[in-house]
């Protein structure tokens, strides 16, 4: 016991590789105690005995393939029965670079069950336990995909803005259980997912890619400093916060009896 053990268990999904594995460094370094999910039990054992050797952390590694509904469940377990649970990192994902004319629909499908059944499923089964015991933190990785679509594989977006708006609006349901919600969106970050998503990351341009690392600290401190929406890329965050009126300044005028007169619909 040290006087870290306070800080709970953190759960973070595709900890085998990419940010997933910096988010679980970091995390064991701020005093988390870890549980690292993903499909290559090699890789996180690996990871695990670094991680403990390194900072003295309890490490469990439970491996899942996450578009399994057998297995996704089994995480849904350790989230609703294990009480020291009080960080839910949900960054498992797959992306895609190809357009509609030559991607595999069977693949798209496989990516929304990743990147959006699975993590809606792990923060319903994460989230009940967090307000009974009076607090907890959910990070959820979209990307800047979100937010402009059109640079990817349209499907991938489409997820992306999926885990964007999913965190606004649990941002806003959860606000008074004092459960934190961040949704991190990097831009493009030096990992493994552009080989898998079929452009490996040395054919973008150098200025555009981030370190994993670079990537996993901004967030962090994004996430110290309160905020929801990180960009880790973003120079000028008053460029997001006008973003966040414009959407803000919509809201009231969205639903209406009549349509709006440039229709013209008698
Ligand atoms: P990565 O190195 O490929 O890591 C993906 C992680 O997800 C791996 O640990 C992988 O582990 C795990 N994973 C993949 N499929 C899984 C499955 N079916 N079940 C369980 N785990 C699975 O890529 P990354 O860049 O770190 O990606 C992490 C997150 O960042 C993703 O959500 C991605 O969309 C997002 N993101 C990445 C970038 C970028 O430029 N790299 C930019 C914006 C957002 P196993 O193979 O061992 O299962």
């Amino acid at each position: 016991m040290t006087q870290d053990d306070h800080k709970g268990t953190a759960l973070v999904t595709g900890a085998s590789s990419g940010i997933g594995a910096v988010y679980a460094h970091r995390l064991a370094k701020q005093g988390y105690n870890l549980i690292l999910v993903a499909r290559n039990g090699e890789r996180l054992k690996t990871l695990a005995s670094r991680l403990t050797d390194e900072t003295g952390r309890m490490v469990e590694t439970v491996v899942a393939d996450l578009g399994n509904r057998a297995d996704l469940a089994r995480i849904e377990g350790v989230l609703k029965d294990d009480r020291s649970i009080t960080l839910l990192v949900n960054n498992a994902g797959v992306g895609g670079t190809a357009p509609l004319l030559s991607a595999d629909v069977e693949k798209m499908q496989e990516m929304i069950e990743l990147n959006v059944t699975a993590l809606t499923r792990l923060t319903y089964a994460a989230v009940p336990g967090f307000a009974t015991r009076g607090g907890g933190t959910i990070i959820n990785i979209a990307s800047i995909v979100a937010i402009a679509p059109e640079l990817l594989n349209g499907v991938y977006g489409g997820t992306k803005a999926f885990v964007l708006a999913f965190s606004h609006s649990l941002k806003h349901e959860l606000a008074e259980k004092n459960i934190r919600v961040q949704a991190v969106l990097p831009g493009a970050t030096a990992t493994e997912f552009w080989d898998i998503a079929g452009t490996p990351v040395e054919h973008l341009p150098n200025e555009i890619v981030m370190s994993a690392e670079n990537m996993v600290d901004a967030s962090l401190a994004g996430l110290e400093q309160g905020e929801f929406a990180t960009i880790p890329s973003l120079e000028d965050a008053g460029l997001l916060a006008a973003y966040e009126q414009a959407r803000q300044a919509l809201m009231p005028n969205l639903s209406r009896t009549t349509p709006a007169k440039r229709y013209k619909v008698a």
